[in-house]
C-alpha cells in the first residue's frame, strides 16, 4: 500500500510503498477514510532537531485519523468490519492513572507506551496511507451516524486540542465576557465554533490573513481582527477597557504570545496552543492581576466523544480542502505558506 512517510529530519515526507498491516491480538487495522494535515507536521519535519524526540524514521505521517474497520485482532470484540470510526491519536501505556482516565496524552509510564510522547504519525505509522494500525481497540472511537470519516479526521485533532482548551476555561467564559482565538487555521475555525457552541461568551477572531478570517465570520465570530501592533488596543477597546476574559493562542509565535499577555482581563485565563518557538515572560507586574498563563496538549478520549457529538448534531463543522495522497506533498507546501483555510484532509 502507499504510505507518506517522513525519512529524514528536516526534510520533506516521500510516497512510499509497504506492506498493508496486521492486527495482532487486541489490535484494529482502520481503512483511512481521511488523515488531516497538522500544523504540527511542519514543525516535526522541518524544525525538529534530531533526538529532539524519542522517535526512530521512517514513520507515516497523519495522526488526525477516521476511516472504516478494515480488520480485528484476537480477542477485540464490539466492533465489525465497515464501521466508521475515529481514532484517538495519543497512544499511551492504558494502564497509568492518566492513560485510565482516558487522559493518553499525559501518560505517566511512556516505556510501556507503543512510542514514548506520541502515536499514530507521532513516531509510529500513522493515517496518511491507505491502512492504519491501531495499536489498541480503546484508541478506536465508533462514529456517530452521519459523520462521514473524511469530515471527522480533523475533529480528533484540530478540534480536539481546542475543546480540551477551552473547556478548561469554561468557568471565565460567562454571558458578557469575551473569548479571543489567535490564528484561524485548522484548530483556530473550529476553536472559534467550539466556544459559539459551548459558551455564551463573544468571540474575537484574531489572524493576518483575511481570508481566515473570513472563515471566522462564517462560523459566528462576533468581531474579526487583522493582526498588527495595535491588536491588543483594538481588543481592549471592543470589551470596554477590560480584556478578553480567556485568550487562545493557536499560534504560539513571540508575537502572538506578547498579544495574549497584553489582551487579557484581571482574573482571566491565557492558553498557549500552537507550538510557535515563543515564549511568556510573567511576573507579578508584568501580567494582568490573577492572570492565567497555561499550555495545552491535544486532548482526552471522553473529550473525543464529546467532539464528535458536537459535530454530529451540526454544532461544528471542519472545512476541508481534499487532496490525494499523491498530492500530500503539495497539501504540506501550501499548509506552510499558509495557502489553505480550514484544514487540509488527505483521503488516500
Ligand atoms: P494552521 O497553519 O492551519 O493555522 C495557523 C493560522 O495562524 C493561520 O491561519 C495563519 O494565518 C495564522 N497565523 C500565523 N502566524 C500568525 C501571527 N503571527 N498572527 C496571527 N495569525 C497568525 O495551523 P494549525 O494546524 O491550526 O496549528 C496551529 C498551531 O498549533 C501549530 O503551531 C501546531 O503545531 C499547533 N498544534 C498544537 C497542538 C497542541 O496539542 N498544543 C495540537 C495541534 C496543533
Ligand atoms: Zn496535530
Ligand atoms: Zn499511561
Amino acid at each position: 500500500m502507499k504510505a507518506l512517510q517522513l525519512r529524514q529530519w528536516k526534510s520533506d515526507p516521500v510516497l512510499v510503498d509497504v506492506p498493508k498491516p496486521e492486527p495482532g491480538p487486541g489490535q484494529v487495522v482502520v481503512r483511512i477514510g481521511g488523515a488531516g494535515a497538522c500544523h504540527s507536521d511542519i514543525h516535526v519535519m522541518h524544525e525538529f532537531e534530531p533526538g529532539q524526540m524519542p522517535w526512530r524514521l521512517p514513520f507515516t505521517l497523519g495522526h488526525e485519523n477516521a476511516g472504516w474497520v478494515d480488520s480485528v485482532g484476537a480477542g477485540v470484540t464490539g466492533l465489525e468490519p465497515g464501521q466508521a470510526v475515529a481514532v484517538y491519536g495519543p497512544w499511551g501505556c492504558g494502564a497509568c492513572p492518566r492513560c485510565l482516565l482516558g487522559i493518553e496524552t499525559y501518560c505517566e509510564n511512556p516505556a510501556a507506551a507503543p512510542v514514548p510522547a506520541g502515536g499514530g504519525g507521532l513516531g509510529l505509522d500513522g493515517g496518511m496511507a491507505e491502512y492504519l494500525l491501531v495499536p489498541a481497540a480503546r484508541h478506536v472511537v465508533p462514529l456517530p451516524d452521519g459523520l462521514e470519516p473524511a469530515v471527522a479526521a480533523p475533529l480528533t485533532d484540530a478540534a480536539l486540542t481546542p475543546y480540551h482548551a477551552v473547556r478548561r476555561s469554561w468557568p471565565k467564559l460567562a454571558p458578557g465576557n469575551t473569548a479571543v482565538v489567535i490564528g484561524i487555521g485548522g484548530l483556530g475555525h473550529l476553536a472559534v465554533q467550539i466556544l459559539k457552541a459551548t459558551t455564551a461568551a463573544r468571540v474575537i477572531a484574531v489572524d493576518s490573513r483575511q481570508e481566515a478570517l473570513d472563515v471566522a465570520t462564517s462560523h459566528g465570530a462576533d468581531l474579526t481582527l487583522l493582526s498588527g501592533e495595535q491588536t491588543a488596543n483594538d481588543i481592549r477597546d471592543a470589551t470596554g477597557g477590560r480584556g478578553a476574559d480567556a485568550v487562545f493562542d493557536c499560534v504560539g509565535a513571540e508575537k502572538t504570545i506578547a498579544l495574549g499577555l497584553a489582551a487579557g482581563r484581571m482574573m482571566g485565563d491565557f492558553t498557549i496552543i500552537g507550538i510557535g518557538g515563543g515564549t511568556a515572560p510573567v511576573g507579578f507586574f508584568s501580567v494582568p492581576y490573577e492572570y492565567s498563563v497555561q499550555t495545552t496538549y491535544w486532548g482526552s478520549r471522553p473529550e473525543l466523544v464529546e467532539v464528535l457529538d458536537l459535530a454530529a448534531r451540526g454544532l461544528i463543522r471542519a472545512e476541508t480542502t481534499i487532496f490525494s495522497l499523491d498530492d500530500a506533498v503539495e497539501a504540506y507546501h501550501r499548509l506552510e505558506k499558509g495557502q489553505l483555510t480550514g484544514r487540509a484532509v488527505i483521503v488516500p
